[in-house]
């Protein structure tokens, strides 16, 4: 056994939206050896920690005990002394109705070093992302966090409500639906103006938000009207700042709000993919489908390195393929002075921005971005010349083949596309069962790969268009189409952006006006 203790730090994950995770706490999960956490947190970043990392679920589930308190301080003690660096992932902030410092206090009096990172509680979040300012200048200059754990006047409550009543302020009530009616009434017994503005927010920050408004005499006629979306994690909130709601609720009228979109690009890839759908107001849910690996030998490649000033051409079609290659000159010794004579091509945008990246410009990025567009514009250019086209171990050969009659074209593998064995089994259960309403399919590699790692029921939906795809390009959509499945979107311009353009214009002309 190791005999140094681990140190546990308690990491607040924020609300929902994954993105709301501070800085600190993406380091502490990048660094953890074993990550705890609770219901409340987003299953994506558990992706930050190293694949190596211990995963424990230490919430409720529905129709399931949670896991006792006791059994989890005593598991991070554990962890701890086995010498380990844990993470104690919790929803919100850890110190807001998280039970935090009950388990901080648990870690002190059994010796073990630990930090708190805090995190963005529900009460501030989610209620921004609904619209709700907590504070203004013109309605309160106070807010309350309180739990609605209790119903008023029940043996647990501890709450002192003749005192609440009278809180000059926004009060905001966690745990807040299940009691809201006798919460709402309570207050207005106790001289609450019954006309006060109030509302519920639920899943705050994610696809599934909804947020109904009344006043404390009408919120749980609404609620009740509103039906089974509304349903917990919520708050309750009350005071006149939830009257401001309507114009300030910009997270509901982002163009991909409510919707949640699988990414299937390679890891590495998804996460740029995944912050660009959810700045547009989508959920996301990454399922690698292929893995970017280095290539198993290195020996063409290296002996293309050293072969440089042979070639005048130096062709990439992928941002993968810029980066393995580029890196490989830099571990052999050598920079870009050895590129100085060659020409640069690169098959489109994302291809040209990587190689930015490292200071290059590309001589030439075709207006279509596929290899026949990439052969056609390099013809004219390459003729009698020497080129090297630096690609992935497997791919189209259009371009050897398009550009051997005319040039001498050399073709070396720079890293290795592998397949994912299996997606993982959270992944599989929201594409069988949960809220999906679109996949994003970016090569034709990733959709067969996709198609042969679904169960029968995911690829059920997909074919009953209950799952819609979205397409990069027309041969990849011809690759679905193969597979009998039909394509909702497809992308004009053949890259990443434009797929995007394509899912907004099919969710705008399709969302009805007043959809929520
Ligand atoms: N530590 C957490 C709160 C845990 S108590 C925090 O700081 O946010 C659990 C309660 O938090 C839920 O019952 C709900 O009231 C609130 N909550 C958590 N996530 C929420 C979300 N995404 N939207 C609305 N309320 C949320």
């Amino acid at each position: 056994m190791n005999t140094q203790v681990g140190t546990v730090t308690l990491v607040g994950a924020g609300p929902g939206d994954p993105g709301l995770l501070t800085q600190a706490g993406a380091e502490a999960i990048a660094r953890a050896e074993v990550v705890v956490y609770d219901h409340l947190v987003q299953l994506r970043l558990l992706d930050l920690a190293p694949a190596h990392a211990d995963r424990v679920f230490a919430g409720k589930q529905r129709g399931r005990c949670p896991v006792p308190q006791d059994e989890i301080n005593a598991m991070l003690v554990r962890f701890a002394r086995e010498g380990k660096a844990v993470v104690r992932l919790k929803g919100g902030d850890p110190y807001v109705f998280g039970r935090g410092a009950e388990e901080a206090e648990h870690l002190i009096a059994h010796g073990v070093p630990f930090r708190v990172i805090p995190g963005v509680t529900a009460g501030v979040g989610a209620t921004s992302y609904a619209g709700i300012p907590v504070t203004h200048r013109d309605d309160t200059s106070a807010v309350a966090f309180v739990t609605g754990h209790n119903e008023p006047g029940d043996p647990g409550d501890r709450i002192d409500w003749p005192a609440l009543a009278r809180f000059p302020g926004t009060i905001v009530f966690y745990m807040g639906l299940r009691h809201h009616a006798a919460i709402c009434a309570t207050l207005i017994r106790l001289g609450v103006d019954s006309s006060t503005p109030a509302a519920i927010v639920c899943n705050g920050a994610t696809a599934a938000q909804r947020t109904v408004a009344g006043t404390l005499a009408t919120l749980a006629g609404v609620v009740s009207a509103a039906g089974p979306g509304i349903a917990s994690p919520a708050l309750l909130v009350v005071g006149r700042v939830v009257a401001r709601r309507e114009p300030l609720a910009w997270f509901e009228r982002l163009p991909l709000f409510g919707r949640t979109i699988v990414v299937t690009r390679p890891i590495g890839e998804s996460d740029p993919s995944a912050a660009d759908l959810e700045a547009l107001g989508a959920e996301v849910v990454i399922a690698p489908t292929v893995r970017i690996l280095p290539i198993d030998d290195p020996g063409p490649m290296d002996d293309a390195i050293d072969r440089l000033p042979a070639f005048d051409w130096l062709v990439f079609t992928s941002g993968n393929g810029v980066r393995h290659f580029l890196d490989r000159l830099e571990a052999r010794g050598r920079d870009l002075r050895a590129l100085g004579h060659l020409k640069l091509a690169a098959i489109g945008p994302a291809t040209a921005e990587a190689l930015a990246r490292y200071r290059l410009r590309a001589d030439l990025v075709p207006e279509s971005f596929r290899s026949e567009g990439l052969a056609e514009a390099l013809a004219p250019l390459v003729s009698g010349k020497r080129v090297l086209l630096a690609r992935a171990d497997r791919g189209r050969m259009v371009l050897q083949e398009q550009l051997s009659p005319i040039a001498h074209v050399e073709q070396i593998p720079v890293y290795r596309n592998a397949d994912a064995d299996a997606l993982t089994p959270d992944v599989l259960d929201r594409l069988e069962r949960g809220p999906v309403d679109w996949i994003t399919l970016t090569s034709s590699a990733i959709t067969a790969r996709l198609h042969a790692l679904l169960s029968d029921s995911a690829r059920k939906r997909i074919e009953t268009g209950a799952i819609r795809l979205a397409s990069i390009s027309p041969v990849t959509s011809e690759a679905a189409r193969r597979l009998g499945w039909s394509i909702d979107a497809e992308a004009t311009e053949h890259t990443w952006p434009g797929l995007l353009r394509a899912l907004v214009s099919a969710e705008t002309s399709r969302k009805s006006p007043n959809s929520d």
